[in-house]
């Protein structure tokens, strides 16, 4: 069509006779071409029209998929937790109640009375500690847990935290053996934070030992950095769980008959760690595990 519309422009101002006629047949021609031009940016602008009218709409809904995917991750994670913790409250709350049920079924003596009470009073204090770790968690999760800075010796935070456990210790006949650095070791940090995190360590060590076994806490300066080690002779950790069990709620399948936990001490303990910007990791063969902490010292 493009050779036939020239061939008829060139044989038009060609066989013109005179110049006034070629000068008219190049009016024509000019004209021709424009309309020619018009009619081509009009389909362009059509078919231009047709695509973005697809592709805007596509783009725009990938844009808003991928910026609503972590406040969508974020739901999730929100949802999952209150559907664990309602979990773990029900759990307590049935004991609790079947207790008191059939404590009122019939009159009974002082002494059973008592048991009911001793036993309600346990599952109580284990909701309330369930409690409060659920609001660290909520508050920590809000960035609204508020950490003192203060220079801490960290020998002495340990030693004040192993002397806390020393009756599950010797209960348990364990042997405790607790290794400082050679010189004072100084962090920044929440003296009560610092303890919570290695009270849920060495907590764990013992929980998680057999009678007679053996825990050590050793510290050691490498750099600006110190490394505590809780190490324990006890059950040991499956491979793939160690990322797992700093989950919320996860509790190894080795454990669960063991003793009764949350699964929620790793996780503050880990939060506690970074807001220290410092961490936590574990080391397990499956016979004893190390629990590693990395703090920056001042
Ligand atoms: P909890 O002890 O209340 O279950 P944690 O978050 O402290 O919750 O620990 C999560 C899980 O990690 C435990 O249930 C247990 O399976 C495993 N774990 C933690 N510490 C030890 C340890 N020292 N030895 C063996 N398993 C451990």
């Amino acid at each position: 069509m493009e050779l036939s519309f020239h061939d008829d422009v060139s044989d038009r101002v060609l066989t013109s006779s005179t110049p006034e006629d070629a000068k008219a047949d190049w009016r024509e021609v000019a004209v021709d071409l424009n309309e020619l031009a018009l009619d081509r940016l009009e389909f362009a602008v059509v078919i231009l029209n047709v695509v973005l009218l697809f592709v805007i709409p596509s783009i725009s809904w990938y844009l808003t998929g991928k910026a609503l995917e972590p406040v969508r991750r974020s739901h999730e994670t929100q949802r999952q937790f209150v559907t664990d913790a309602a979990h773990e409250l029900r759990t307590p709350l049935t004991i609790i109640q079947n207790e008191i049920e059939l404590a009122l079924k019939q009159e009974r003596s002082a002494e059973d009375y008592r048991g009911a009470l001793a036993s309600n009073l346990e599952e109580v204090k284990r909701l309330s500690e369930l409690v409060e770790r659920l609001l660290f968690l909520a508050r920590h999760d809000d960035g609204m847990d508020q950490f003192a800075v203060d220079r801490i010796d960290l020998t002495d935070l340990i030693s004040s935290v192993l002397a806390h456990h020393r009756k599950p210790i010797a209960d348990r006949q364990l042997l405790l053996e607790f290794c400082p650095a050679e010189k004072s070791v100084i962090v920044l940090g929440d003296a009560m934070m610092l303890s919570m995190m290695f009270g849920n360590l060495i907590d764990n060590a013992i929980k998680y030992t057999d009678d007679f076994g053996g825990v050590t806490v050793s510290m050691k300066i490498c750099e600006a950095k110190v490394l505590i080690e809780v190490i324990d002779t006890g059950i040991g950790i499956a491979p793939e769980m160690h990322e797992k069990i700093f989950d919320r709620f996860t509790r190894a399948d080795a454990s669960r008959g063991l003793t009764k936990g949350h699964g929620l001490g790793l996780s503050i303990c880990q939060a506690i760690a970074k807001s220290h910007h410092g961490t936590v990791s574990v080391k397990s063969n499956g016979q004893g595990s190390t629990f590693a902490v990395v703090l920056p010292t001042a």
